[in-house]
């Protein structure tokens, strides 16, 4: 489902090269939980915005459902894109839109009418527990309420495949065990696809199939979450 090939990425940075990426393979089956696991600046953040173009690789491709985004135009590109959701350490709601606002917004983007837009909203809105919320802000909200407002407006496209960027890393580890189940029980009702990105091990072994150990802008080792645990 997702497939990273030679997958380099340099910075300039004040006229110095930072190589944050440095040459990442990386093979993500359909309907599989795929974990990224890695400290502070070993790229993870790097190798998920280039899985969905939000930052251009400097070599390398990336290939979601068969398709070559690097290949692709800006108008190409953004049509790939509604197949992929992200879902964000901190949220990234706009907190002058009501709950269903922000739900909302994509499918406005998206140009879907207003009668379609509303049903969706709901549906979305009960797939994550929130249907009572509709009307309320944001900032009237917990974390864990936030991440499920954030996880609706990812699915709004209906997208194969769902990035999540340290999506439980600022909740208490009571609301990052329901978000962690919220997601398994996504990807098993709606076969959907997650690639992840953590700096916990813990995370990894809740709820991944596999999982890839980076460092220093290269993965170190990947496999099965048994065969990781396995390995000395
Ligand atoms: P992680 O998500 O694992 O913390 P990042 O992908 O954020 O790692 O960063 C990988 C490396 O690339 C780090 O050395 C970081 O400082 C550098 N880096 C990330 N973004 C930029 C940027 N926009 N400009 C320059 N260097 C960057
Ligand atoms: P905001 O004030 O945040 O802009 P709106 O009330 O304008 O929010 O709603 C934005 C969109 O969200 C509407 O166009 C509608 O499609 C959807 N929406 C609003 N309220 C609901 C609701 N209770 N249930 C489902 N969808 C809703």
């Amino acid at each position: 489902m997702i497939e990273v090939s030679g997958l380099r990425k340099v910075y300039q940075d004040r006229g110095r090269e930072v190589v944050a990426l440095g040459g990442v393979d990386l093979r993500v089956r359909k309907g599989e939980i795929f974990g990224v696991l890695g400290q502070s600046g070993a790229g993870k953040s790097t190798l998920l915005r280039c899985v969905n173009l939000l930052e251009r690789p400097t070599a390398g491709t990336v290939a979601v459902a068969g398709q070559d985004l690097t290949a692709l135009g800006e108008k190409d590109l953004r049509a790939a894109r509604r197949r992929i959701g992200m879902i964000h350490q901190h949220f990234a709601l706009l907190s002058s839109r009501t709950v269903a606002g922000n739900v909302a917004f994509p499918l406005e983007v998206m140009k879907v009418g207003k009668a379609e837009r509303t049903r969706r909203v709901a549906e979305l809105l009960e797939l994550v527990g929130l249907a009572d919320k509709a009307g309320a802000h944001p900032g009237q909200l917990s974390g864990g309420q936030k991440q499920r407002v954030g996880i609706a407006r990812a699915l709004a496209g209906n997208p194969a495949v769902l990035l999540s960027d340290e999506a439980t890393s600022a909740l208490d580890p009571g609301t990052t065990q329901s978000i962690l189940a919220l997601l398994k029980r996504l990807n098993r009702e709606l076969g959907l696809t997650i690639l992840l990105i953590t700096h916990e091990m813990s995370v990894v072994k809740a709820i991944c199939d596999s999982a890839a150990i980076m460092r220093d802008g290269l993965i170190q080792e990947s496999g099965t979450i048994p065969e990781l645990i396995a390995r000395p």
